[in-house]
């Protein structure tokens, strides 16, 4: 069973200028068999130092880590039955394609038949048959990075470690190369753990990802779960794009004020306000779920606000207007044949079922 679990990990580095720094501050998950999990927050935010805690390249301070069903604390990385796969690759130059996914397993003392199948199988699953004799050089920054991929698959580990691994590829290739690691997950049917910034290549490909800021994670859900039921502030604003936005809203009764607007409760979420009468509370609304007073099919209208549109973005499929909500920048992304202009004074409506509402100090969703 290739599962990994953290217990209650912790690490801190000591640094010189900066005293001790806690990278990670206690986390706890488990990665099941067979599970692609993807570790996504802003930078240093401790989803590397997660990774190599897993790979045993980086020692934790506290705290069990298992794989499998080993405490793999004091487990050498090589012992760990894990494979790395870099964001630069780490290719030798001097090697042919062939060399470097065989360097590996020569090391380990495999022998010469059992290599060459590994190999053979490994460029079959990738497409680099033809490319073999090749030095990295000689092959575009896709390929290299199938090669570096190849290098982990003809290992067979129990656990694939993936850090930022499409992050020197340009755009369109990162797009080709998120499918295939998709497909080939599927296909390898093994565990992978995934390092990434990039918020959509966390939800496209994670069955369920890790969110973390500073070290602490935020929440650990499926990409539809923590799109629809963020737990915080954090969470909202980082999963989506454009990002959610956030207006700030005062409870009276059934009903939320803000700037200027008034806005009805359902019972169920005058029941989440119960607590909160007369304070303020933190709206949140993703920009796909305002529309202009004049494209809003199925939207009732009941809940509106006027808007001062300051910019107006074309897409081409679809449009971004921006305006002020009280001091907040507001984003709505609307359908491309809504109306819209810098200057336009216009109704956006809400769609008032999508709402959360947070509580202004702890950042945390009500519900
Ligand atoms: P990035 O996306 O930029 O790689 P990250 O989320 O992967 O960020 P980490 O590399 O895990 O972040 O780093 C977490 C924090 O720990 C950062 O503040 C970093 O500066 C610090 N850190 C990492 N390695 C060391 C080290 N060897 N010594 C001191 N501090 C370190």
């Amino acid at each position: 069973m290739a599962r990994v679990e953290f217990r209650n990990v912790r690490k801190q580095f000591t640094d010189e200028k900066k005293g001790t720094f806690t990278a990670v501050a206690g986390s706890d998950f488990v990665i099941n068999d067979k599970e692609f999990v993807v570790f996504v927050g802003p930078s240093g935010c401790g989803k590397t130092t997660s990774l190599r805690m897993i790979a045993g390249l980086e020692r934790h301070s506290s705290g069990d880590i298992l794989i499998g069903d080993r405490i793999v604390n004091d487990l050498h990385p090589k012992d760990r039955d894990i494979a790395m796969v870099f964001q630069d690759y780490a290719l030798y130059p001097h090697m042919t394609i062939r060399e470097n996914l065989s360097f590996g397993l020569k090391n380990l003392k495999k022998p010469k038949a059992y290599i060459e199948q590994k190999v053979n199988e490994a460029a079959a699953i990738l497409g680099l048959e033809e490319m073999l004799e090749r030095k990295p050089r000689e092959l575009s920054g896709g390929q290299r990075q199938r090669v570096a991929v190849g290098r982990a698959i003809v290992r067979d580990p129990q656990v694939f470690l993936f850090d930022e691994p499409l992050s020197n590829l340009d755009a369109k290739l990162r797009v080709q190369m998120r499918v295939e690691l998709g497909e080939l997950h599927k296909r390898l049917g093994a565990t992978i753990v995934y390092v990434t910034h990039d918020q959509v290549e966390a939800m496209t490909l994670g069955q369920r990802i890790v969110v973390m800021n500073k070290g602490v994670i935020q929440q650990i859900a499926s990409p539809t779960e923590l799109y629809a039921n963020p737990q915080n502030m954090f969470v909202a604003g980082f999963i989506g794009s454009p990002a959610m936005n956030f207006m700030d809203a005062t409870v009276a009764g059934n009903k939320v004020h803000v700037a200027g607007a008034e806005f009805t409760l359902s019972d169920k979420m005058a029941k989440w306000l119960s607590g909160y009468e007369g304070k303020s509370v933190v709206l949140g609304i993703r920009p796909e779920h305002l529309f202009g007073d004049d494209y809003a099919p199925g939207i009732s209208g009941e809940h509106q606000m006027q808007a001062d549109i300051q910019v107006v973005e074309h897409l081409g499929s679809e449009n971004l207007l921006y305006f002020h909500v009280g001091s907040r920048m507001v984003t709505a992304k609307v359908h491309p044949e809504t109306k819209a202009y810098s200057g336009l004074r216009k109704t956006m409506y809400l769609q008032f079922d999508k709402v959360h509402f947070f509580d202004p100090q702890t950042e945390q969703r009500i519900e």
